[in-house]
């Protein structure tokens, strides 16, 4: 089977019934693009920008962020290039960016948060993405989606947009990206529970489930001994995903889901079901969960989502989806 599915891996995925479904590829590394298409990825559903801050000793400068962005452009040949910008604090510090000792840095100053501190950061990370992403001298499009990490609210996402809005307006439009879109991660409770109000504004939502999943069930995603219960397949978390696809197909946007849950046998279904328009996964596992979408049809799917969502706990829903 895993060699049937690498024989199929350029083939777009579609499930039995046609209905299509995106898998891209989540990377920390613009060197590993080029890896990612090779073993199917229709683009990069998450690049967690901040694995390049924290190689540099410093802050990377305009030009060698430029430079990052364009091997994965160079590498995507076309294909949409989702860049999660900052998300440092938290689990993951910058060195050259000390924040101060926080007794819960999960619910601290991290993501959007603390990228709002210092705008002239987040500016010259958005300037280099829509440099990066200028059309080239073959003027092929270079689908930029730029994807705002912890948004809570709102007022975060106008924030950024005013930031990014300024310099659409301010760099000639022959020397950026011209095919841009602006969305969140939909990774805190309150954002799915706002997603009505996000949905009028934003392009597009990506489920970061991981952290959805560590703040809905109210467990540290790395405890020792709990990580094991943090698991997406919950009916609360499935819930909220499904709030979060209603209020964005009633605008028109698109849903993609890019936490470890996207790549779970037992949810792909499930996630299709809901309506999730794209799956982003480690690389490796791109042409196992195109082979995966090809199994069952939209209707079965649907039933899977109706059955997970009438279970009482994240147990129950595997119980129930294994005996299929
Ligand atoms: C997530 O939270 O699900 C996610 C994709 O982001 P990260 O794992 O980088 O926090
Ligand atoms: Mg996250």
């Amino acid at each position: 089977r895993e060699a049937e599915a690498w024989e199929a891996r350029f083939e777009e995925a579609r499930t039995r019934d046609g209905h299509r479904v995106e898998v891209a590829a989540n990377l920390g590394n613009t060197a590993h693009a080029a890896d990612a298409v090779e073993r199917g990825a229709e683009g990069v559903g998450l690049l967690r920008t901040e694995f390049l801050f924290m190689a540099h000793a410093q802050e990377p400068d305009l030009d060698t962020q430029i430079g990052e962005y364009r091997e994965a452009l160079d590498a995507l040949d076309g294909r949409p290039l989702v860049a999660r910008t900052l998300d440092v604090g938290g689990d993951k510090p910058l060195p050259y960016w000390p924040v101060p000792r926080e007794d819960n840095p999960f619910l601290g100053l991290r993501g959007i948060r603390l990228t709002l501190t210092r705008p002239e950061v987040l500016e010259t990370q958005l300037r280099a993405l829509l440099m990066a992403a200028a059309p080239g001298s073959e003027q092929a499009p270079r689908p930029l989606r730029i994807m705002l990490p912890m948004i809570k609210d709102i007022a975060e996402f106008r924030a950024a947009r005013a930031i990014l809005d300024r310099l659409l307006d301010e760099i000639p439009a022959a020397e950026r990206a011209t095919d841009v879109q602006l969305g969140v991660m939909i990774e805190v409770p309150s954002a799915a529970l706002l997603a009505p109000t996000l949905a009028a504004e934003v392009d597009f939502f990506s489920v970061g489930t991981n952290d959805l999943t560590q703040y809905t069930l109210a467990i540290d995603r790395d405890h020792p001994a709990l990580s094991a219960q943090a698991d997406g397949l919950h009916p609360a978390v499935l819930r909220l995903i499904e709030m979060t696809v209603t209020a964005a197909h009633a605008r028109g946007k698109w849903v993609g889901v890019c936490g470890e849950l996207a790549s779970d046998a037992l949810a792909v279904p499930v996630l299709v079901g809901l309506g999730v328009d794209e799956l982003s996964v480690s690389a490796r596992q791109v042409p196992l969960v195109k082979a995966r979408l090809r199994e069952f049809d939209l209707a079965e799917a649907r039933a899977q989502a109706e059955l997970a969502l009438a279970q009482a706990t994240s147990e129950a829903v595997r119980d129930a989806l294994e005996v299929r």
